[in-house]
């Protein structure tokens, strides 16, 4: 079997602090979702962490009888070695196609393109396209695509010609850009920043970090995220909060024998870990998965 190769790595303190469970992150080439911990290695495939302190704290306040720690797989050295790593999933799945032409007044309009269709090397009309940074999110953390379609038109129309984002601007503030479809609808993306209106609709329950057909009930109204928002899974990433903020009161003598990256704000997610290395710096390997 053909070992497929990553399609990207972080760095091991980045996966607590800011790239847990749920999280957006940017690979080279995609916008991704970091997979739940339902989608992480078995068990088997990881080294556990002994620190009976810190499963102590861990056990008085989550209620579990005996937590376990397990350290996140490293990128692999060997070549032969299987490839074990964390799934991401490809998201959003709506992306805004690189145009050539910008207007001398500055305008510019680009086709707001889902993933399916795209061809096989993620192109539309030969063109390389990035992901939108607009998503949608409810106040229970799960989180979706725009339905950009049902945004333009309202709530009552079938129309599914091709749509186009416009931006009056260089800024790239909400106020400055509106979505546009070729039937002639158009609406400012500032309206989708509205509460009260609920212009997004209401949540549709997706876990896109649990991959497919992972949607629950929701009745909850949707509400615009953009850039790098934390997203659902708190459940998960609570707990890795939890457990970086919880090394904190361990004390440094534990750290002994163990390396510390000279970075304050890697220490304690390194040491949670527990990778005893000196001087480098683990990586681990994130496989992408594509929601169908
Ligand atoms: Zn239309
Ligand atoms: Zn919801």
């Amino acid at each position: 079997m053909t070992e497929k190769k990553a399609h990207g790595q972080i760095r091991q303190g980045q996966l607590i602090t800011t790239y847990g469970p749920g999280a957006l992150i940017d690979l080279p080439k995609d916008s991704a979702i970091i997979g739940g911990l339902e989608t992480w290695p078995q068990k088997k495939d990881l080294d556990q962490i002994t620190e009976p302190r810190l499963t102590d704290k861990l056990r008085v306040m989550t209620g579990v009888l005996a937590p376990e720690l397990y350290a996140p797989p490293p990128a692999r050295t060997d070549p032969g070695a299987p490839n074990v790593g964390i799934r991401v999933w490809r998201f959003p799945e709506w992306f805004v196609v690189h145009e050539d032409s910008v207007s001398a007044e500055k305008e510019r309009s680009r086709r707001l393109v889902h993933r399916k269709s795209l061809d096989e090397k993620g192109r539309f009309d030969g063109r390389e396209v990035v992901a939108t940074r607009f998503v949608r999110a409810c106040p229970k953390g799960h989180i979706d695509d725009l339905d950009w379609w049902r945004f333009v038109h309202g709530e009552d129309n079938n129309c599914k010609r091709q749509l186009w984002l416009d931006e009056h601007g260089t800024s790239g503030d909400l106020s400055e850009l509106s979505v546009r479809c070729e039937c002639g609808a158009r609406r400012n993306l500032y309206e989708a920043a509205e509460r009260e209106t609920k212009p997004l609709g209401f949540c549709q329950g997706r876990r896109p970090w649990l991959g497919n057909d992972s949607n629950e009930d929701c009745n909850q109204p949707s509400r615009l995220n953009e850039g790098k928002v934390l997203s659902g899974c708190r459940k998960s990433r609570n707990v890795f909060m939890l457990m970086a903020s919880l090394v904190g009161f361990a004390g440094d003598e534990v750290l002994e024998g163990l390396d510390v990256i000279g970075d304050a704000g890697l220490r304690f997610p390194h040491f949670l870990w527990g990778y005893p290395t000196i001087g480098r710096q683990h990586t681990h390997p994130l496989n992408r998965r594509q929601l169908c």
